[in-house]
């Protein structure tokens, strides 16, 4: 096991990039901290340009070797032992991702692990189920043809992946990408690279042939992750993060037009009226605004509700908010760990601070909690909820990524709608209401990727998932992702 004791949260080895099959170090290496009490877990191996080369280049001889060649039944069984071997390495895998991210253990055992292993048996069957085109052709001169289309690997796909949720967002771009028959190199987020490097273990106990699967470790700008999106071999780049780094990306990527899949931002909107079902619907924006420490591109930092339940639904929520249990990740009961660094804490706490410049009322939250042991050298913050600022207040237009939201009360259907409207991302929307039709209007009326009624962070995994606006380009999921990792070639004989 190369990353070491993971059982215990600790690693005893650095942790290596994996290039052609080889755990590999570098030049340099870079701490990995644990957000929950600040300490190094691990030293990380970085990857400068030449081995960002090397990775790209081993993927490339991969796509034309064995794996390029297996037909899809044989990828398909590959992928579902992947998915085996995730499960087989279930406690691992939580352990790392829990010392990585700081989120708490119940998390990543009911969410991140199981997703992980999901998407790889996911993408395996639906790739046996991908048909493709095919049409019958008569022109106008009576000539008759079959047109038909193929389906053929993309090529070397570059991965970039943020920290929130690592390994479920990296294998939902993995897990396809090779269902298709693409080799990939991964460049995982410099805050959790230890699940990139376990699913390297796990791809070679499942038979992955060397190189198909390669993970680079390092930065962004002028690191690892511009050397790989810019590089001219990559022949596609699929990122989630901030949509300020797709910006930059695309800059990258344009010399050489390869194809984006972007999943980007949100400032996400939360719709509740006065005919909800208010238990179920303040369980579920509970969760919505506050999982995983806020830290979700999904999670609702914009909660408009029917005034008639304005002060009472806030109060409730306080409530919740309160008796959220922050403590160790590691601590069946906590239920909100730390944000992943001291530097994201500080760019949410700048927005606490401007949340009371911009004339916000504070219900609950706003500050650091204390515990009096070594969690006070984690990265924690308190859960957050404000009332009473202007629409147009930054707190209120900008992605903070924490556990905080604003509410705002609204008088009509129609003035809840372009409130919720009105942001230039456009990721995901919830509404809570009993009335059946006013679902469906609103939730059609919404300019976002994923509505959700009654319900947030809800996903079956053959539907379309992206945004709109600032909040990415592309649908993957299910069809879509096999499309996006795809080449379709048509075919055309004359009859
Ligand atoms: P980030 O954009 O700072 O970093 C993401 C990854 O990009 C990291 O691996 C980083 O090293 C790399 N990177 C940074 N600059 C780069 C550059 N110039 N070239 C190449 N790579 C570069 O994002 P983050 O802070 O890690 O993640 C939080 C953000 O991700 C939030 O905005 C959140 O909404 C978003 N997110 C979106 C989704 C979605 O599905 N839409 C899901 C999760 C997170």
């Amino acid at each position: 096991m190369i990353t070491g004791a993971c059982e215990t949260g600790s690693f005893v080895k650095p942790i290596l990039n994996f290039i052609d099959g080889k755990f590999v170090r570098g030049k340099r290496e870079f701490a990995d901290v644990n957000p929950a009490d600040g300490s190094v877990i691990a030293q990380v191996a970085e990857a400068d340009e030449n081995l960002v080369d090397d990775a790209v280049q081993a993927a490339r001889k991969a796509l034309n070797g064995e794996w390029g060649r297996r037909g899809i039944r044989e990828r398909a069984a590959r992928l579902h032992k992947v998915a085996d071997a995730i499960e087989s390495r279930f406690d691992c895998f939580v352990n790392a991702e829990v010392a990585d991210t700081g989120k708490p253990v119940t998390l990543a055992s009911r969410l991140d692990v199981p997703r992980a292993a999901a998407n790889f048996r996911v993408f395996a069957d639906a790739i046996k189920m991908a048909g493709v085109e095919s049409f019958q052709t008569e022109t106008p001169d009576g000539t008759r043809a079959l047109n038909y289309a193929i389906r053929k690997p993309l090529g070397v796909i570059g991965i970039v992946i943020p920290w929130n949720l690592p390994l479920l967002l990296l294998t939902w771009k993995v897990a396809p990408a090779l269902a298709c028959g693409n080799t990939v190199v991964v460049k995982p987020s410099e805050e959790t690279p230890a699940t990139a490097t376990l699913l390297a273990e796990v791809m070679q106990e499942a038979g992955i042939p060397h190189g198909v699967y390669n993970v680079v470790h390092g930065f962004g700008p002028d690191s690892t992750g511009e050397f790989l999106t810019k590089h001219p071999d990559v022949n596609a780049v699929t990122f989630t993060g901030e949509s300020r780094t797709g910006a930059a990306i695309m800059k990258a990527v344009a010399p050489s037009v390869k194809p984006v899949s972007f999943e980007l931002g949100g400032k996400n909107a939360a719709i509740v009226f006065a005919d909800c079902d208010f238990e179920e619907t303040l369980d579920g924006l509970s969760e919505a605004v506050f999982l995983n420490t806020g830290q979700v591109c999904l999670c609702a930092e914009r909660v408009y509700v029917e005034r008639s339940m304005f002060e009472q639904f806030v109060e409730a929520l306080k409530h919740k908010a309160e008796k959220l249990r922050q403590g160790a990740p590691s601590e069946q009961t906590t239920e909100l760990g730390p944000l992943i660094s001291a530097q994201h804490r500080a760019k949410v706490l700048s927005y606490y601070k401007l949340a009371h410049e911009e004339g916000a009322t504070v219900v609950t939250g706003g500050g650091v909690p204390e515990f009096g042991n070594v969690l006070d050298k984690g990265f924690y913050v308190q859960p957050t909820i404000y009332t009473g600022l202007a629409e147009s207040a930054r707190c209120v237009k900008e992605e903070i990524f924490g556990p905080v939201c604003h509410v705002a009360p609204f008088d009509s259907e129609e003035e809840a709608i372009v409130m919720a409207n009105d942001t230039e991302y456009g990721l995901a929307a919830s509404v809570w209401t009993t009335n059946l039709k006013r679902g469906h209007r609103v939730a059609q009326s919404m300019n976002a990727g994923i509505t959700w009624v009654n319900c947030w962070f809800l996903r079956d995994l053959r539907t379309p998932f992206g945004g709109v606006g600032l909040s990415g380009i592309g649908r993957e999921g299910g069809m879509h992702s096999l499309n996006f990792y795809s080449e379709l070639n048509n075919i055309c004989i004359r009859l």
